[in-house]
């Protein structure tokens, strides 16, 4: 058997400090992890259990440290929003886990945005449809290249901030996370079968906001790295 058509290159995302690249297999994100930023949203989090979404493998954008990504502006958009969000690279899966296990499943970390058409997003939650035109679309997912992690515990604090054109947008503290990063990836493992390649988006500090072409976000995780692209 042949395939029809030449299959296109699995997305990856380069291995900081190396020529190796991990492959993408599924990208998912937590939503309203930070308690400001569900708020700011208009939801309580003492109440919410965590919930997920997310967006298709090819939608990643590696920015090697140091160089300034282009982001293209969506279409179909009058707001597109940052969330500035560390990501979370699977070495290893499965289903059921427990956070000891999850946390076990931990290759490295990155920098990433969450981008999201906000009015398609806001649109699809009144009228209880799916956020995929919000959150789906082509380059949803800049992200730096990833830090592997080796023998190193998970980061449980660590700050997280955003700047848009020199002036701080977001700004945050790994430990403010609702649910932590093993308990993310045991929540999600209760959903689908987690594999190696799989990146997790854990959510996003309050103070998110719109950009505009020409913009310039530069983020950083202490600990992590940092992140810059040109909206363009
Ligand atoms: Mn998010």
């Amino acid at each position: 058997m042949t395939y029809v058509f030449e299959p296109p290159a699995r997305p990856a995302v380069p291995v900081a400090g190396s020529d190796a690249l991990f492959p993408v297999r599924r990208i998912f994100c937590v939503a309203r992890n930070y308690a400001a930023h569900a708020r700011e949203m208009g939801h309580d989090p003492e109440r919410e259990p965590p919930f997920f979404f997310c967006k298709p493998a090819d939608a990643v954008l590696p920015v090697a440290a140091g160089a300034l990504g282009a982001l293209p502006y969506p279409p179909a958009t009058q707001n597109l929003h940052h969330e500035f969000e560390l990501v979370v690279a699977l070495g290893k899966g499965g289903r059921d886990l427990t956070p000891e296990q999850a946390a076990d499943c931990v290759w490295g970390y990155a920098c990433g945005f969450d981008m999201t058409r906000r009015d398609l997003q806001g649109r699809a939650k009144e009228k209880g449809q799916p956020w995929d035109s919000g959150k789906a679309f082509d380059f949803a997912a800049p992200i730096s290249h990833i830090q592997h992690r080796g023998h190193a515990p998970l980061p449980t604090s660590g700050e997280i901030v955003l700047s848009v054109n020199g002036v701080e947008r977001q700004r945050g503290d790994l430990a403010d996370m609702i649910w932590s990063i093993p308990e993310v990836i045991a929540h999600l493992s209760t959903l689908w079968t987690l594999k190696a390649g799989d990146l997790v988006f854990t959510g996003t500090p309050e103070g998110v906001g719109p950009v505009v072409p020409g913009d310039r976000m530069e983020g950083r995780i202490a600990g992590v790295g940092a992140i810059s692209i040109l909206v363009s």
